[in-house]
């Protein structure tokens, strides 16, 4: 197919350059917004049409729309990169692009060719280039994300959507390097069952993960790890992250994508580059009984979680129930670091790419 032509609407007032300026220099995650958002529509008649570059501004909803009542929603979520020669660049957008027409298929929503998902993400880029920030880590976070817009009770999948992409400038998710996390192991919710809705990015699955997120805070730890929904007994991943053990002799495992794991594209990078710095990878479950062991007889040294907002982030401290167990010494671990540096090396343009994951704009 080829590729929608935008329009670009002028903003009749973007943000004066000083509050600009203000705004990105130390922006709290995914509270800044640039000025403008690419929309995007899909009706059965006409497609994919009505392609805009627009200032961002809010939507106005019918109350009978579907997305309010039925919760039929998708996402991505990605970053584009100044490099350090001053070029913008998006990390494996075609993944995302990929990714986000496996959540439409599995919430019965339109597939967006992937030229065009990768084209409004260049729009946005190129239409709000001023809004990097300033700082080291940061970033243009990206989020496209989709919704039926059809205005109809019924319940059947939406015959109406609309497709948007806005940006929020980010800087290190945490400043001064990540420190390790503590994890709340939920025993009493899950995330995702099988058959359910686990592999694709929708919504509904963050909104079901609130509580135990809550209850996680409300116990004085940072982020919930979900066990599977079948034996609560294997462990699946956190609200927003998937997770990596490194055992003794440098091995690394991972849970294997069941469909009840978002196959993040994080991890399928640091699953790339272990196997080519020479570690052994096992995609495989993991007990949490196993973890618990593993992690107080010293056979597992770290443990850390991943994804594109907060990268890489260590695990330092584990509660189940009544019972807590630290990670190593509790703090950031040695592959660890290697593979995250690794990481944002081939991001910000400062290692070779073998695996043409960079995109310059
Ligand atoms: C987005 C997401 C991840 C991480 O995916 P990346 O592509 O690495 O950002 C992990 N788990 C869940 C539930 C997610 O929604």
């Amino acid at each position: 197919m080829s590729s929608l032509a935008f329009t670009h609407v002028p903003h009749p007032a973007p943000v004066a350059p000083d509050a600009r300026a203000a705004a990105i220099a130390d922006p709290v995650f995914g509270r800044i917004f640039t000025d403008h958002m690419v929309s995007i529509r899909y009706n059965e008649t006409q497609g994919w049409h009505d392609a805009q570059v627009m200032p961002r501004g809010p939507l106005s909803l019918d109350p009978a729309t579907a997305v309010l009542h039925y919760a039929q929603e998708i996402f991505e979520g990605l970053k584009a990169y100044r490099l350090d020669d001053g070029t913008m660049a998006l990390f494996r957008v075609q993944a995302n692009a990929a990714r986000f027409n496996a959540s439409a298929r599995r919430m019965a929503m339109a597939e967006l060719p992937e030229e065009l998902f990768i084209a409004a993400v260049r729009e946005i880029v190129r239409a709000d280039a001023a809004w990097f920030p300033p700082v080291e880590g940061g970033a243009l976070y990206l989020r496209p994300f989709m919704y039926a817009s059809e205005a109809f009770l019924g319940v059947k999948p939406a015959s109406e959507y609309h497709f948007l992409v806005i940006a929020s400038p980010v800087g290190n998710y945490f400043k001064g390097g990540a420190p390790a996390v503590s994890l709340w192991v939920s025993e009493d919710y899950t995330r995702a069952a099988p058959g359910g809705t686990g592999a694709a990015k929708c919504g509904g699955n963050y909104a079901a993960s609130l509580v135990a997120q809550s209850e996680a805070i409300a116990k004085g730890h940072d982020q919930v790890v979900f066990l599977d929904a079948a034996e609560h007994r294997w462990i699946e991943e956190l609200g927003g992250m998937n997770m990596f053990f490194v055992m003794d002799d440098g091995s690394l495992v991972t849970p294997p994508l069941t469909g009840t794991i978002l196959p993040g594209i994080t991890r399928d990078a640091l699953l790339t580059l272990a196997r080519d710095a020479g570690l052994t990878v096992r995609e495989e479950r993991y007990a949490i009984d196993q973890w618990q062991a593993d992690a107080t007889s010293g056979r597992l040294t770290e443990s850390f979680a991943c994804g594109t907002a907060a990268v890489v982030t260590p695990v330092g401290k584990v509660t189940r129930g009544n019972t807590s167990f630290t990670i190593g010494a509790g703090g950031p671990g040695q592959v660890t670091a290697m593979l995250k540096d690794k990481l944002v090396d081939i991001q910000r343009g400062r290692a070779p790419d073998p695996h043409g994951w960079v995109t310059r704009l």
